[in-house]
């Protein structure tokens, strides 16, 4: 995807605006942000994590009011539906309930997007069930005229369940999957009800399931788009665009409690740029802002799409790298090295002291300790000459072998 593509950046000066930018200009959106609201595959970890937890909530929510609406409308079939049918519908409605029931239940659960995928799934398939086993159920009647409306009410189950997607902060593509459950028992359906399926007699009912849907698809685009612009403005640090400090507390627990559970090794590479403040004293505050943009700007550049940078203190950072050892967390920081840091003003190359540690070799029992011995081990890196990386096991790699000025 070309930046200029962004429209915001070819909007001005040229005089000429892309297609692209035209069309995203009022919603201030860029191609990129468009393209995640489309598929799910590029977004960030807060990002997927706080639409697994909003959709948990949300599945709760609805299935907790399901939960009792679904059995309390048995009263209706005791009026409509003859002995034993009433009762078999009632005992699907309890059945249902239950099933509502466990889905709202306040279990303490991560919340990952997994779990959530599971539960909006487990949710959305109760009602068509629901509808295939009463087609099963009233098949036999002969029904009143009010009989036949609650049956055709019945039938509108799918339309219910897509209609719900527009409740959750989903792309375009979950949305559709989501969604074909609804449209391949709305066409069961009809084979069960002893239909052929012809364009003619299905093919209305069809085309408005597909309307639902894309109305879903547009109210999920768009709770995400809000969700995720709330979220980025609360996560990332406006100067580096780093994470903050409170949303890198929060994503290394979670890393912390993932790499505990499935015993993977996590490393964290503290950084502390060496002299910085000399930056500011010499050329000003602008100069030192301009220092720390870079050096974010190279560390990201440098860390695999899965690590986190975040903005620890002033000019401190921290690199969560998940799935790493201390061996591989070392080639990781000689390439950061070789990439380097940026410059100072004067042109000399900006070092940084670099403290790393890693969960299994430091046995350290929660995610603060971790942090605290990447910490610890950047302030040996300063005391004993600035420029280098200090790993476990007293493992030190010098870069410059002359103390960094
Ligand atoms: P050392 O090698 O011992 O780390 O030296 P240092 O000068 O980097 O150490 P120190 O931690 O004392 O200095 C950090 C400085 O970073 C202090 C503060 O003025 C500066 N700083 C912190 N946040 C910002 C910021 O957002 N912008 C700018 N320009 N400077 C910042
Ligand atoms: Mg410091
Ligand atoms: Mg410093």
């Amino acid at each position: 995807m070309s930046s200029d593509s962004d429209g915001q950046e070819n909007g001005n000066g040229t005089g000429k605006r892309s297609f692209a930018a035209h069309i995203f200009a009022p919603i201030k959106i860029t191609w990129d942000q468009f393209v995640d609201l489309i598929i799910p595959f590029n977004h960030s970890p807060h990002i997927r994590r706080h639409a697994a937890s909003v959709t948990i909530s949300r599945v709760q929510l609805m299935s907790a009011i399901f939960g009792l609406l679904v059995p309390m409308l048995s009263i209706i079939d005791w009026f409509v539906f003859p002995w034993p049918q009433w009762a078999m519908m009632t005992c699907l409605r309890i059945l249902s309930g239950a099933i509502f029931f466990l889905l709202a239940w306040p279990w303490n659960i991560e919340k990952t997007r997994q779990q959530a995928d599971s539960m909006l799934m487990a949710m959305l398939l109760v009602p068509p069930l629901f509808y295939l086993m009463s087609i099963k159920i009233i098949e036999p009647l002969e029904l009143t005229e009010f009989g036949q409306l609650v049956a055709k009410l019945y039938s509108l189950m799918p339309n219910i369940v897509l209609a719900g997607l527009a409740m959750f902060p989903l792309t375009a593509f979950e949305v559709a999957i989501f969604a074909t459950p609804a449209f391949v028992f709305a066409i069961v359906g009809q084979f069960m009800e002893g239909q052929a399926l012809s364009l003619q007699v299905h093919g209305p009912a069809l085309w408005l399931m597909v309307l639902v849907m894309g109305v879903a698809m547009f109210s999920g685009m768009s709770q995400l788009h809000y969700m995720s612009a709330l979220v980025n403005k609360a996560m990332i640090d406006p100067l580096t665009q780093a994470y903050t400090r409170r949303s890198g507390n929060e994503t290394i627990e979670l890393l912390f409690r993932l790499s505990s559970l499935q015993n993977t090794p996590l490393s964290v590479a503290f950084f502390d740029l060496d002299k910085f403040k000399s930056i500011n004293d010499t050329y000003g505050h602008e100069e030192g802002d301009r220092a720390l943009r870079t050096l974010s700007d190279k560390l990201k550049a440098g860390l695999r799409k899965g690590d986190v940078l975040v903005r620890w203190g002033g000019e401190e950072f921290i690199a969560i790298l998940n799935n790493t050892d201390a061996a591989g967390a070392r080639v990781v920081i000689e390439r950061l090295r070789e990439a380097g840091f940026g410059l100072r003003p004067d042109g000399a190359p900006l070092t940084a002291s670099i403290g790393l540690a890693e969960r299994i070799r430091d046995a350290t029992p929660d995610w603060a300790h971790l942090v605290e011995k990447a910490d610890g081990r950047m302030y040996e890196a300063k005391k004993t000459g600035r420029d280098r990386a200090v790993f476990p096991d007293n493992v030190v790699l010098a870069f410059s072998s002359a103390p960094a000025q």
